[in-house]
């Protein structure tokens, strides 16, 4: 298809965007004081949506919300907030900003570098303003958080927890291999500045002083649990924050303890590790996983499931073919997720009917007990872990959303989870994740209503029938962090850009 030149075609859209009403708003530029108007709220602590409301912000914080009279704004004799800037939401729905509890900054795949800008700009445009990185180069992501703290790169707010045992960090780590290495660990993370600390396949002694450690000197910890020594006892037993995915809890339920591998199973095969792997909820005794969940409630561990990072193993053909690759997928990523030995990922190759249908009930269980944990009074976030196994930075978050519906929690809940809940976990909730006045201006300005249908959060919005007619809907108008309006469509476009330039030099 022709069509104008890129640069053309941008100022047209740009010029589109600023003309639907906003006034004295421009993309990435912070105005001194504006108002949100005519806004329908989804606070984000799970109570139903309500409005119309004026926000008004104030610097980085949202100074007050102002309930309008809908007789008086009818007549025209409604007190309004003043302001020389505004964006009008009426008919739009305004949330907190979306929480990613579990990211990675990731500026390579595979060892081939790809643009940070990319992901951070994705992550913009599907709503989200803060993001929990679980693991990444340390000490050059705590410079990004720095960065975006004061507003000088466009990014979400971030919280960095340092890995703590290594694996693609820039801190010279010796090999941790007694309790006391483990402190000394914790607080070398510690002087570093991080936020946190991730804990991926640790063995129970460490894992003991490490958590004793990071206790002490007050930092949150999120474990990724393998197949190894370490089961959700051990989470319950020495505090830890959150559990990432859901290895651990279903082993922490087995009756013998032990998982009924094939005698040929090799765990570091990962065909092997996969395809077991969904055959694992199946063999958790549901009495024991009861109690096990009783006690991660009592002992006040999140859960982060992190459902989207799977859905391969459950439906590969939807994964692979996801609509958004064809304009949004970086040739990096393209090359990093084509099934190859040297990658994680590759048992994709030769995944069988019989190993989809095993990893759908699997879902099936897992999910009833997500459920079950929530209803014991558990804490549940919602992250993504995009750019390992065919998921897209920001597209993946709200995957996430709709498969936290498919587990049978209503939208409303699914939003608090992604936005009051992650607070919480982060242990930010006086400041982030919801809309309130005092809190940060993290928000989101949605072009539809997302209680009605979590797609319209996509960035790339949606299809809908209005009057008869199928109409495009949706996206994400303005992410708005620390009070810097963002607005959707442009940072989307400049990841296509972003995109179509990197492809033409493949
Ligand atoms: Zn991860």
């Amino acid at each position: 298809m022709r069509g104008p030149p890129l640069g053309v075609a941008a100022l047209l859209l740009a010029a589109a965007a600023s003309a639907q009403g906003t006034k004295g708003i421009s993309h990435g530029v912070r105005p001194a004081r504006y108002v949100i108007r005519n806004a329908t709220i989804v606070e984000g602590n799970g109570t139903p949506a309500a409005g119309p409301y004026d926000i008004v912000i104030e610097g980085n914080t949202i100074a007050d919300v102002v309930a309008l009279d809908p007789v008086a704004l009818k007549a025209g004799r409604a007190r309004r907030p003043a302001a020389d800037a505004e964006i009008d939401a009426t008919g739009k729905y305004v949330l907190p900003g979306l929480i990613n509890l579990h990211g990675h900054v990731q500026d390579e795949r595979g060892g081939i570098p790809q643009p940070v800008e990319y992901e951070l700009k994705l992550w913009l445009a599907s709503g989200i303003t803060t993001v929990r990185d679980v693991g990444s180069n340390t000490r050059a992501t705590l410079q990004l958080r720095d960065l975006s703290a004061s507003g000088r790169v466009v990014a979400p707010r971030l919280f960095v927890y340092g890995l703590f045992g290594g694996g693609g960090d820039a801190v010279e780590t010796r090999g941790i291999r007694t309790p006391e290495d483990a402190r000394a660990r914790v607080r070398e993370l510690k002087t570093l500045g991080v936020d946190g600390i991730k804990i991926l396949g640790i063995d129970r002694d460490l894992m003991q002083a490490m958590e004793d450690e990071a206790h002490k000197v007050g930092l949150r910890i999120a474990h990724h649990a393998g197949v190894e020594e370490t089961n959700a006892w051990d989470d319950i037993k020495f505090g830890t924050t959150s559990i990432e995915h859901w290895y651990g809890v279903p082993d922490a339920a087995l009756a013998d303890g032990v998982q009924h591998f094939p005698s040929e199973y090799n765990y570091n095969n990962e065909v092997d590790r996969f395809r077991w792997a969904g055959r694992l909820w199946r063999e958790a005794d549901p009495e024991r996983l009861g109690t096990v969940l009783q006690a991660m409630v009592d002992a006040r561990v999140a859960w982060d499931p992190t459902l989207v990072i799977y859905e391969a193993s459950r439906d590969l053909q939807r994964a692979q073919q996801q609509p958004w690759f064809r304009d949004y997928l970086h040739p990096t990523l393209e090359e990093y997720f084509k099934p190859n030995p040297a990658n994680h990922g590759s048992y994709f190759i030769g995944w069988s009917s019989t190993d989809e249908v095993s990893w759908k009930e699997n879902y099936r269980i897992w999910m009833a007990a997500l459920r079950d944990f929530e209803r014991r009074g558990g804490l549940i976030g919602a992250g993504e872990d995009a750019g390992f196994i065919y998921e897209l930075y920001g597209f993946a978050l709200i995957r996430e959303l709709e498969l936290q519906q498919e587990a049978g929690f209503p939208p409303l809940r699914v939003l608090q989870h992604a936005t009051f809940n992650n607070a919480r976990i982060l242990g930010m909730e006086d400041k982030l994740g919801r809309v309130r006045p005092g809190h940060l201006a993290d928000l989101i300005v949605v072009n539809g209503n997302p209680l009605e249908d979590l797609k319209v959060l996509y960035a790339t919005g949606t299809e809908t029938i209005r009057n008869g007619q199928a109409v495009h809907t949706g996206g994400v108008e303005w992410t708005i962090k620390d009070g810097i309006p963002y607005h959707g469509p442009t940072l989307l476009r400049e990841v296509k850009e972003l995109v179509a330039a990197a492809r033409a030099h493949h």
